[in-house]
């Protein structure tokens, strides 16, 4: 944080502002390939956490694939450079039409309904291989709402169901190229992707024609200074020992893949917001800042925690405040924070933003979303103008 013009770059296009930090994502990206590099690994971005295309065209120039959740994100990383084969498309509940949309793009397709995957068969039968999203109903992740892996959970084909799939698969003549998992967010213990890899390890066996085998993602990143982050070097190291057994096991040499979202970009990013008042109440000093959960919904959402501070007066005495929005109902980014004094004006960090933050931004009580800005290579760009009242009324048809 301290090798970026935080200040100068809230001077020169306003605030709020998120700035992201490309070589922090290279950092990042290059601990995750140093931990898992004792297999054929690779990183597909889970691009729904920041799709701005100059990201995702930075992912690209470090060598990473692109996980996609919708058919707009498989076009933006068209758009971006990638080739359709290193786009994972990953939907839930979308249409079969989107589907074959994706099929015309000729990316990787990932199934994860058992009559999604009747239909495809009958439409392709074994000429367009796919993948399989398999519930392993392990209970992981943060909280009830990033966790996908429980049993009330609606992603992916319970393995319960594997003699369905097969029939299926049977009697349709599907090529079946690649099995997934993906948990949830925020996993610490490695043991879960163990154990993730043997339920999928085992299923795997009876997939003749299987390539691959993306085990998701689920890194934890750290919010608080000394949080417990995933222990990726001791995942990689015990993870990839067992991906090379597995292939010798099965005589083949599988890829493996892993879908990382957060675990690249959070720690990457930065909303910067300035202090409008500080309002000291009976009970409580209140800083009001220039944004809201309408631009960073997280706190709100998650009940997430971003450290905040005060990079106008990094060297003020401290004092306590609660850092609010401007939104009118309850908008809190941080209640009593320790910050170095806050004066009306000043320009507060709000760290941990880089995923899920502009991807979850609305024009709620009809506020423009921030400007994007892209500090690389020793310099920063502007990657997305702020929005104008202009872009609040596109779209609108007024009728007499
Ligand atoms: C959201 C998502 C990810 C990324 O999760 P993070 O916690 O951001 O790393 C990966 N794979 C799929 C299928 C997802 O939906």
């Amino acid at each position: 944080m301290q090798n970026l013009p935080l200040l100068e770059i809230a001077q020169q296009y306003g605030t709020p502002i998120y700035v992201y930090d490309g070589e922090k994502m290279k950092e990042n990206f290059n601990r995750l390939s140093n931990a898992f590099s004792g297999a054929k690994v690779n990183f597909l971005y889970a691009c729904k956490a920041l799709t701005n295309i100059n990201i995702l065209r930075h992912f690209k120039s470090l060598g990473a694939g692109i996980d996609a959740v919708s058919i707009e994100e498989v076009q933006l990383a068209l758009q971006a450079g990638f080739v359709p084969d290193e786009i994972m498309f990953t939907p839930n509940c979308v249409s079969f039409k989107e589907i074959q949309t994706a099929v015309s793009f000729k990316v990787k397709i990932n199934i994860d309904n058992i009559s999604v995957l009747e239909h495809f068969g009958h439409e392709y039968g074994n000429t367009y291989p796919v993948c399989i999203r398999i519930n392993p109903h392990i209970l992981a992740g943060g909280n009830y709402h990033i966790s996908t892996g429980h049993i009330d959970s609606k992603f992916g084909i319970s393995i319960y169901q594997l003699r369905h799939v097969h029939r299926v698969i049977q009697s349709e003549q599907i090529k079946v190229s690649g099995l997934h998992m993906h948990t949830g967010s925020d996993i610490l213990d490695a043991d879960v992707f163990l154990r993730g890899a043997d339920i999928l390890f085992d299923l795997a066996k009876d997939f003749k024609e299987l390539e691959f085998i993306d085990f998701g993602s689920g890194f934890k990143v750290a919010y608080k200074p000394n949080d417990n982050t995933t222990d990726v070097d001791d995942l990689g190291k015990k993870l990839c020992q067992r991906f090379n057994e597995f292939n010798q096991t099965c005589g083949k040499e599988l890829q493996y893949f892993f879908e990382p979202g957060k675990f690249l970009v959070s720690e990457a990013g930065y909303l910067l917001v300035r202090c409008n008042v500080v309002k000291q109440t009976t009970s409580t000093v209140f800083a009001g800042v220039d944004s809201g959960f309408n631009h960073l919904i997280r706190p709100m959402f998650y009940n997430s925690y971003h450290q905040i501070k005060n990079i106008s007066n990094p060297n003020g005495k401290m004092r306590i405040y609660t850092v609010v929005g401007n939104i009118c109902e309850t908008d809190t980014f941080g209640w009593d924070r320790k910050l170095n004094e806050v004066h009306e004006g000043d320009v507060l960090a709000i760290l941990n933003a880089g995923a899920y933050g502009y991807m979850m931004a609305s024009n709620y009580n009809s506020r423009p979303r921030p400007a994007e800005v892209f500090v690389n290579n020793g310099k920063f760009d502007l990657i997305r103008r702020r929005e104008t009242l202009e872009d609040l009324l596109r779209g609108q048809v007024v009728v007499d």
